[in-house]
């Protein structure tokens, strides 16, 4: 069907009403059955969330309300905006259904119906199902303004949405020394007189292994700006830089560093500014139209921690089966 009337639907939805509706161009449909019933049978364009991905997940009441910006990686996930209506269905009697639209509303998106006895009642009638992906199963996990470069023909408000967005740039420098360190984990480092590192770990206090045998370490994590002077250090300037500083702060003796070692993060961390909400829009809606699934912190572009990014790596092997 290739009608683009405005869709303007009943919150419960009959079967009937919805069969010719199938393709319309601002129908979206969300499946929140069990992901071995989705793989087997949806409805044609349905795309699947899974009910985890309506929860908070934490502990001891998982069920809370998940924050704001997750909500909105939900929305963003299903497309949705003005033009858009979305009915919501499941396998279950109607409770995941009707707990994505109480989500949805909480964040002013009300243009939603329910289809009326879900996926058991669209089958029992007959009516097409399918066990195609709506879209292709990529998945992307790197960066995504890396994976932008590599594809053609991107459009070049894609691309400058893609451009503007910010975030910052890591050196680590790891150096094992003679002698003790501090009985800490870590401390965050405001000082510059000491050095441009902002945050300093022991990593010998954790474990044996975090250190060359015998000896202690201290690893110094230097924050910056994409195009900052200290990208631009040499390796031997860095790791100078460092000793020195830790030096001066009365943590080692440059003659008892032993060993070095460097690591550099170009994306290391996200920046909310203010144009954020506006530019990621722009390239995780182009993704999603080009059947890319987003996955993990520079993919996504969101401030994800290591959990966050295996739960999310989880849910896109769920919901692609
Ligand atoms: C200094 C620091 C400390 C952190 N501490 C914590 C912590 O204590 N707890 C916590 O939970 N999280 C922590 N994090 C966050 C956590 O490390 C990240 O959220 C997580 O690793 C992101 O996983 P990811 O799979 O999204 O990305 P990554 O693990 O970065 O994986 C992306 C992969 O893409 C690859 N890649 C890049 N470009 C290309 C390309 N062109 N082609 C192919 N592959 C490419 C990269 O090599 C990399 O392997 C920390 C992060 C940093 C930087």
């Amino acid at each position: 069907m290739s009608s683009t009337a405005p869709l303007n639907l009943p919150l419960l939805l009959e079967p009937a009403e919805l069969e010719p509706l199938l393709g319309h161009p601002q129908l979206i449909l969300a499946d929140l059955c069990r992901p071995d019933n989705y793989q087997v049978a949806h409805l044609p364009g349905a795309i699947h969330l899974s009910p985890a991905e309506t929860q908070e997940g934490l502990a001891p009441a998982p069920g809370f309300l998940p924050d704001r910006a997750r909500l909105q990686q939900l929305a963003d996930k299903l497309g949705l905006a003005e033009d858009k209506w979305l009915v919501v269905y499941d396998d279950e009697g109607g409770g995941w259904a009707g707990r994505l639209i109480w989500l949805l509303d909480s964040i002013g998106f009300q243009r939603y119906s329910y289809l009326n006895g879900g996926l058991i009642a669209w089958h029992q009638e007959g009516r097409p199902l399918t066990d195609q992906m709506p879209a292709s199963a990529q998945s992307s996990s790197f960066p995504i303004q890396i994976r932008l470069q590599r594809m053609e023909n991107v459009p070049d408000r894609v691309m400058d949405a893609a451009g503007a967005l910010a975030y910052n740039s890591l050196v680590s420098v790891f150096l094992g020394i003679r002698g003790e360190v501090p009985p800490l984990s870590w401390l965050y480092v405001p000082e510059l007189s000491f050095g441009e590192f902002n945050r300093i770990s022991f990593p010998s206090n954790y474990t044996r292994e975090g250190a060359p045998p015998g000896h202690a370490s201290i690893l110094a994590e230097i924050t910056f700006r994409p195009g900052d002077p200290v990208g631009s250090w040499s390796d031997a300037e860095t790791i100078r830089h460092v000793s020195d500083g830790l030096s001066r702060m009365g943590l080692l003796k440059p003659e008892d560093v032993v060993y070095t070692a460097i690591s550099r993060q170009d994306y290391a961390y996200v920046i909310y500014d203010l144009d954020y909400q506006e530019h990621v829009g722009i390239v995780r809606t182009f993704c999603r139209e080009q059947g890319i699934d987003l996955v993990g912190r520079f993919a996504e572009f969101e401030y994800l921690n290591m959990d966050a990014c295996i739960r999310h790596a989880w849910d896109y092997a769920e919901r692609s089966g």
